[in-house]
């Protein structure tokens, strides 16, 4: 019996898409988050194991009680709360699943966006307190503007990064990216404007998007001196990470108006700290931020679909290396070369099969 150890899962009840992709010969331990802290029993136990929140961290003292374990993987694309090193230090593959979502959150960035700059929910939220709402004076909502010819500015184009672009451009917005990690040549594939650093980027753009990993490099990125390059009449998107962008600095740029408005999908402090300045203001409804701020339950990954996919892929990644020694989408290669152990791109051996 091979155990796989599954921590916070997303659904409650029965693992039955996981038992669809291992079939007979596994045995579940599922820890939910009111039965405490990981234990290491169950690590030790666990000869796979599937973490499935960025709220349950795998800090290398939790790894160095994975006796058995193989192989671990990530339900979900952020891996920074894993130390994947550590993992490599005892030949352990680290997996992340980034294919479960890229459509939802490409299109929550876009909803985002649009909703800002259509006032959606501001003209709905006026209509549901003032009858005088309905006139054409009560129109003006800050961030209203034409959508066609708006600049549209990416900070990483990874996989979510281009479906957004392409989402984008299908509004008629002009594309633009700064990742200084993907191919040269990548804004010819595309016909998007390549930009070299993130200043220009920022200087230059409507929309601000942030769709990059949350890493040393990219925490904080949008700080106080970011936002103060953007135009004044920008807005700022994030459902990357939380702490890729500094909340302190958006509630400045959007108080001083340096910048018009903003929409999060993600924060810093998850669940949200409504004692922060800015989510104060927003919580009370003050009139200077009306439409000017849209707030998401980091939700931007989630419909019933992409929960599904990401349940049945991130099994798939166990079982495929379990069975074949194939690695979908392995995030520490280097690290595990670093550490003496041999895998090709795809695992140990040269085929795979994936989907
Ligand atoms: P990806 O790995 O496919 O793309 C990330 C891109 O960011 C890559 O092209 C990389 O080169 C680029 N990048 C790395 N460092 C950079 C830097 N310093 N500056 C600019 N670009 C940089 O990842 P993805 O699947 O597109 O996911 C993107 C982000 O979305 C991640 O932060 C992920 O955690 C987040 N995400 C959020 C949700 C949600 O519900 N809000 C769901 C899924 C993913």
């Amino acid at each position: 019996m091979t155990r796989l150890l599954i921590i916070d899962p997303q659904f409650a009840g029965d693992p039955d898409i996981e038992r669809e992709v291992t079939g007979a010969g596994f045995e579940y331990d599922i820890i939910r988050p009111e039965e405490g802290a990981i234990s290491a029993d169950a690590l030790k136990a666990a000869d796979a194991i599937v973490n499935c929140r960025s709220r349950h961290a795998l800090p290398s003292k939790l790894v160095d009680d994975m006796d058995r374990a193989k192989i671990v993987v990530q339900a979900g694309v952020g891996f920074n709360h894993i130390d994947i090193d550590a993992c490599a230090k005892r030949g352990i593959p680290v997996c992340n699943t980034p294919d479960y979502g890229t459509v939802e959150v490409a299109d929550h960035t876009l909803a985002m966006a649009l909703d800002l700059l259509r006032a959606t929910t501001a003209y709905n939220n006026r209509l549901l307190v003032r009858d005088d709402a309905w006139s054409t004076l009560q129109l003006p909502v800050r961030p209203v503007r034409r959508i066609r010819g708006l600049t549209f500015g990416i900070i990483g184009l990874g996989r979510i990064g281009r479906a957004a672009a392409l989402r984008a451009r299908a509004f008629e917005m002009n594309v633009a990216f700064y990742d200084p990690y993907v191919e040269a040549g990548t804004e010819l594939s595309f016909g998007f404007h390549r930009y070299k650093t993130l200043n220009e980027l920022l200087a230059t753009s409507d929309i601000v998007s942030l769709h990059c990993p949350l890493t040393d490099e990219t925490s904080n990125l949008i700080d106080r001196a970011a936002v103060e390059r953007m135009k004044p009449d920008a807005i700022l998107i994030n459902t990357s990470r939380g702490g890729t962008v500094d909340l302190d600095a958006v509630f400045d740029g959007l108080r001083s108006d340096s910048i018009c408005a903003a929409g999060l999908d993600v924060l810093s402090t998850e669940p949200l700290d409504r004692s922060h300045p800015l989510l104060e203001a927003w919580t009370k409804g003050e009139s200077w931020l009306e439409g000017r701020l849209l707030v998401t339950p980091h939700a931007a990954f989630y419909t019933p679909q992409s929960l599904c996919d990401m349940r049945r892929l991130s099994t798939l990644a166990v079982v495929e290396y379990l069975r074949d020694g194939s690695l979908r989408s392995c995030i520490n290669l280097p690290q595990l070369y670093r550490h003496g152990f041999e895998f090709g791109p795809y695992g140990g051996q040269s085929a795979i099969s994936v989907n």
